[in-house]
């Protein structure tokens, strides 16, 4: 009988070494939604939370969700927004909320490029905003900032302009004042919440250009109103509105 050679125990070893490196055998890695094994630490998601992410259909109504026409929506009218353009990835469900989750507030930072790089892909297979020249992220007051070590968007905006070829400014807008998060008032009072929370640092960067501002999730877009009424003072040529996640 034949017996197949052994593998020289200086290739085992070496193969543990880089496994051990790789920190895949002393930290699997799993899924980030359910726990499942996944093939590398790269991939956040194993391939059912995959298919559980929802693209969304490119211009939808951010008021209604109802398909545009030439911009216009049939069903609640335009509404008065004041950008030129919105659009939003994936629908904000449980499989986005666990990750956008992980994200903020475990500091997984690498989610950050993996949904930027999904994000770069849908853009250029819908070719949508293909004229951006610069992209921003909604800013975090720098107290809020400074707790959690990041701006989310930021993280975003960064990876995503990279991917397509856009200037990134991290720190072109700003906060006027500390707000309370959104998600603790009231939808009828987050208008007000945010009314004037807003301010333009460097308004000769965004003069004349066509702007991406960029968010993590839209939800009742009072927040992107207030910031993009603030950003239209100082003319850009075009302002297009992107967010990962859209309650809908
Ligand atoms: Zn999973
Ligand atoms: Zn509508």
């Amino acid at each position: 009988m034949d017996l197949k050679p052994l593998k020289p125990v200086k290739d085992i070893l070496r193969d543990c070494i880089t496994t051990l490196a790789n920190g895949n055998l002393l930290f699997p890695p799993v899924c980030q939604n359910c726990g499942e094994r996944t093939d590398s630490a790269e991939v956040w998601l194993c391939n059912k939370c995959v298919e559980n992410l929802e693209e969304l259909e490119p211009g939808l109504c951010p008021e209604c969700g109802t398909k545009l026409i030439k911009g216009e929506c049939f069903e609640c009218g335009r509404p008065d927004v004041p950008w030129t353009e919105v659009q939003a990835l994936y629908r904000y469900n449980d499989a986005l909320r666990v990750l956008i989750h992980k994200l903020k507030y475990q500091d997984k930072r690498k989610i950050a490029d993996y949904l930027a790089e999904k994000s770069a892909d849908w853009l250029k297979a819908k070719h949508i905003f293909s004229d951006a020249e610069i992209i921003v992220p909604v800013p975090l007051h720098h107290v809020r900032q400074r707790e959690r070590g990041f701006n989310q968007a930021a993280l975003l905006a960064e990876r995503l302009g990279k991917l397509m070829n856009w200037e990134y400014h991290a720190n072109v807008l700003g906060r006027t004042r500390a707000t309370v998060k959104q998600s603790m008032v009231e939808f009828e009072d987050r208008e007000k919440n945010v009314n004037n929370a807003f301010k333009v640092k460097k308004p000769e960067l965004l003069t004349n250009k066509r702007v991406v501002v960029i968010d993590d999730i839209y939800t009742s877009g009072s927040t992107m109103k207030a910031l993009c009424r603030t950003i239209k003072e100082c003319n850009p040529t075009c302002l297009y509105v992107f967010t990962i996640g859209k309650v809908c």
